[in-house]
């Protein structure tokens, strides 16, 4: 019996996926026994693409290829929300699969309210996410901080609050993440401030934190947080396709503590973040993104913005066509419309050509929303 709530230490029984897994491989264990018995029709998950910098979406239909998707890329940070919407649209009455970071899961849950896409079509294996580091920073940072040529790491991860690197000739190197934050590498400013560390509205959350003892290193930490991730791991244990065992009350505990911790730090940084910006809000905004250059990168992966950019400039004369710079009404406009829902998962920061800060925008003004009108509406879902 599995049951909502029950946190179990889980690994996968397929040896080709424990290889290549992050921990114990249930992601992807449970993401295979839900492909080969048909209970989905397809996964949507990320793979490593040119190098390890390199994260990309795939979608994968033969449970072998699954393979390949195992593996945490703490440099990838793509956003899966919106590509559901957009780009699985062949898909939208079949039943998918997906492996979500808490951003990807927000991302997903605005969509939902805005009918784009079937939550009860999607099942989602959530993944506990301390942040990501961009590409750009990561590859400098393991240049100038770590002395090594990036081109010679063959796996990074996040451990006990280090960023660690191994390279092709077998040499560990981690700094602290937050000596590496002070010198302005590390995480994505977003993912600092994020506090939505393990996604209790997926199907079932998984990460590392907690896993002590003989399993530490060779189980994933899994907590049941639906029925339908109930079924799923009664199903595979059933099957054999994966083993459990309770998880260690000790392990429990310091789950509970590093997430504590994690939430601490995340409030730390909005403090930081926002109290700065509140110096000269509008002025800052103004300055900032009159380096903008029309591009709408920031509008096409946001997961919930849906405005077709030539209607967004049209039926104003306060957003005059054709022309740069660009009048301050066209971001006023666009952060009118999307702050009360900003997931602060950094897209539209992180694709910015200009490096306009767009997501420390939205997020401050979605924080500031919050804090007055929280206590008359409830809270949001998720902690964003
Ligand atoms: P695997 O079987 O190896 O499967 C991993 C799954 O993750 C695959 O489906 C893969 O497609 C997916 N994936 C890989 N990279 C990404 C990405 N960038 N975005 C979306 N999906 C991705 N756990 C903690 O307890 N604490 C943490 O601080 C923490 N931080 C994390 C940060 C990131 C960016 C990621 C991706 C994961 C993080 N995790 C964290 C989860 C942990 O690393 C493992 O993914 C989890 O324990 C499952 O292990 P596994 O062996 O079962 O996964
Ligand atoms: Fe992880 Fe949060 Fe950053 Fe998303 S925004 S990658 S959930 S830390
Ligand atoms: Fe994400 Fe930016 Fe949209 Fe907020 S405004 S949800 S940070 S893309």
């Amino acid at each position: 019996m599995v049951a909502k709530g029950d946190m179990l230490y889980t690994w996968t029984n397929n040896a080709d996926i424990a290889k290549s897994a992050e921990c114990g491989g249930a992601v992807t264990g449970l993401l295979h026994f839900a492909l080969e018995n048909k209970m989905v029709d397809g996964v949507l998950a990320v793979k490593k693409g040119v190098d390890l910098y390199d994260a990309v979406p795939v979608v994968i239909t033969d449970p072998e290829e699954l393979n390949k998707t195992a593996g945490s890329l703490h440099t990838g940070t793509l956003l899966l929300s919106k590509l559901v919407a957009t780009y699985l649209e062949d898909m939208k009455d079949k039943k998918i699969a997906m492996a979500v970071k808490g951003c990807d899961l927000m991302g997903l849950i605005e969509l939902a309210r805005r009918d784009a896409v079937n939550l009860d079509n999607i099942l989602l294996i959530g993944l506990n996410c301390g942040g990501t580091v961009s590409p750009v920073t990561a590859r400098k940072m393991i240049k100038e901080k770590f002395g090594i040529n990036p081109d010679d790491v063959v796996k990074e991860e996040i451990d006990k609050g280090q960023f660690i690197v191994i390279t092709k000739d077998g040499e560990h190197k981690g700094i602290s993440i937050d000596d590496l934050e002070e010198e302005d590498y590390g995480r994505r400013s977003n993912c600092r401030r994020c506090l939505y560390k393990v996604p209790r509205e997926a199907d079932l959350a998984c990460g590392n934190w907690g896993v002590i003892g003989d399993k530490a290193g060779r189980a994933t930490f899994v907590e049941v947080c639906s029925d339908k991730g109930s079924d799923l791991m009664a199903k595979a244990m059933a099957a054999g396709a994966i083993a459990t065992e309770p998880a260690n009350p000790k392990g429990i505990e310091i789950r509970g503590k590093v997430e504590g911790a994690m939430k601490k730090l995340g409030q730390k940084w909005r403090d930081r973040d926002f109290s700065a910006l509140n110096e000269d809000l509008w002025g800052t905004i103004e300055r900032e993104t009159g380096r903008c250059v029309k591009c709408y990168s920031c509008i096409d992966q946001c997961p919930v913005c849906f405005t077709d950019p030539e209607q967004f400039q049209k039926d104003s004369r306060m957003i005059r066509r054709g022309g740069l710079p660009v009048d301050p009404m066209f971001h006023l406009r666009r952060f009118a419309h999307i702050s009360d829902t900003c997931v602060n998962c950094g897209q539209c920061e992180e694709l910015c050509p200009m490096e306009i800060p767009l997501a420390l925008f939205s997020h401050a003004i979605r924080t500031e929303g919050d804090l007055l009108f929280e206590p008359k509406l409830g809270k949001a879902p998720y902690t964003n």
